[in-house]
């Protein structure tokens, strides 16, 4: 990939700066309701400038690669407010891509993109998180549906998502290995039997959830691809999952903060704040660049397991790293919960504090991560 950018893509580069001074909401995600924050994801939608790497047919954008990191940086630049329809969009719309049939790439695909459908991803249950073989809800066929009944936890967004990416349990009559009888289903969060209930965090939000299935009855034509191949659509899902969770992280916004928050607490002649601030300066070039090289395998249809693990590990321990560098910045304040005159910046730095603690376990753990990173990178032997 070339990095310097073209006449073409720098006109490209205004277009899209003037478009989000003139349209980018001035709040975060958690501070929009949801009519709000799904309005702003039709904006980007109605511009052309979402599903980068899907068929302009059904409603993708088309953008190059070049494209795609010069919306990346001017989003960064605009502190615009991610999407409600991130998940959608990032693993949800390429497996249906992939392993949908035409009608369920006709009725969904392009409701992802526009935020009328927003997904969640039911994949951990009580007993089955990184081992996701263990998976206990069971699907049984029954006059042309599948009859689901069974728990998932951790649920993202299952509170706001009006559909579920749902990996189930159908009957093989003689399993063989632990991934025969693993499925998709394509579930209506609206289905009678379904029932969501929010799981309070230590940050005092509630953004995921258990989820209840008893008796939900799910039309048989909305498996997504067959019976029994659950684990190679969650595989790819996750690969797509984990470099989103990574490219997602604004990690240039957070330097800036942190750079204006040593030099509020008199903090940037200091050789060891400036050794650490430069280390983050360094990581954060890092995950920039790993994060367009992610983006153009997916504009290229290509999918890269090893990257998105390591990643996905470097970027979740970075976020950490920012957030324990502010709160150590603020001293007792970084552990305050509401304003404070001598520190305005308390509150959200506290939150951040415990809320990054997550995104380790999030979308598979540190650990996971570490394994696939020793085995399929470094070739050592599996464990
Ligand atoms: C913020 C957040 C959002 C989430 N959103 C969703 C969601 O939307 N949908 C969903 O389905 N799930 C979601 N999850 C759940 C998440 O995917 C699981 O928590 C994660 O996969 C770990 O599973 P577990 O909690 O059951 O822990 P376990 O798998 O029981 O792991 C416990 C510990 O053992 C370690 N461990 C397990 N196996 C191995 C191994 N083979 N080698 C080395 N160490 C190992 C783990 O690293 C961990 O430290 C979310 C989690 C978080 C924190």
């Amino acid at each position: 990939m070339d990095l310097s950018y073209s006449p073409a893509e720098e006109a490209f580069r205004q277009k899209i700066r003037k478009f989000l001074e003139e349209n980018a909401p001035k709040k975060a995600l958690g501070e929009m309701a949801l009519a709000e924050s799904k309005a702003w994801q039709r904006k980007l939608h109605e511009a052309g400038l979402l599903g980068a790497a899907w068929p302009k047919e059904h409603g993708g954008a088309g953008l190059t690669d070049m494209e795609q990191a010069i919306l990346s940086e001017e989003l960064t630049r605009a502190a615009a407010p991610p999407v409600p329809g991130q998940m959608g969009i990032w693993w949800v719309g390429p497996a249906i891509l992939k392993f949908g049939t035409e009608q369920q790439k006709k009725r969904f695909v392009a409701h992802i993109l526009s935020g009328e459908d927003i997904w969640a991803t039911g994949y951990s249950e009580p007993n089955a998180g990184s081992d996701m073989f263990n998976t206990q809800t069971r699907a049984e066929p029954r006059d042309g549906h599948y009859v689901v009944n069974g728990q998932k936890i951790w649920t993202t967004q299952a509170h706001l998502a009006n559909w579920f990416f749902c990996l189930v349990r159908t009957p093989v009559p003689d399993a063989k290995t632990k991934y025969d009888g693993l499925s998709v289903l394509l579930m209506d969060m609206s289905a009678p039997g379904v029932e969501v209930k929010p799981i309070r965090q230590m940050t005092g939000g509630s953004e995921f959830n258990e989820v209840f299935m008893t008796n939900v009855e799910v039309p048989m034509e909305n498996r997504l691809g067959e019976e029994g191949e659950g684990w190679k659509i969650i595989s790819q899902a996750l690969i797509n999952e984990r470099s989103g969770i990574a490219s997602g992280m604004r990690f240039e916004q957070s330097l800036g903060h942190l750079v204006s928050l040593a030099r509020r607490r008199g903090k940037t002649e200091d050789p060891g704040w400036r050794q650490r601030i430069a280390d983050l300066a360094i990581s954060t070039q890092i995950t920039k660049y790993s994060g367009f090289r992610s983006t153009s395998d997916a504009i290229q249809g290509r999918l890269n397991p090893h990257l998105s693990a390591a990643m996905k590990l470097y970027g979740t321990t970075l976020s950490q790293r920012f957030a324990t560098s502010m709160s150590e910045l603020l001293g007792p304040y970084g552990q305050l919960y509401q304003q404070h005159d001598q520190a305005p910046e308390a509150r959200k730095v506290g939150q951040r504090l415990l809320y990054e603690r997550s995104l380790t376990i999030a979308g598979g753990t540190s650990e996971i991560q570490k394994n696939i990173i020793a085995e399929r990178i470094l070739g050592l032997p599996r464990r």
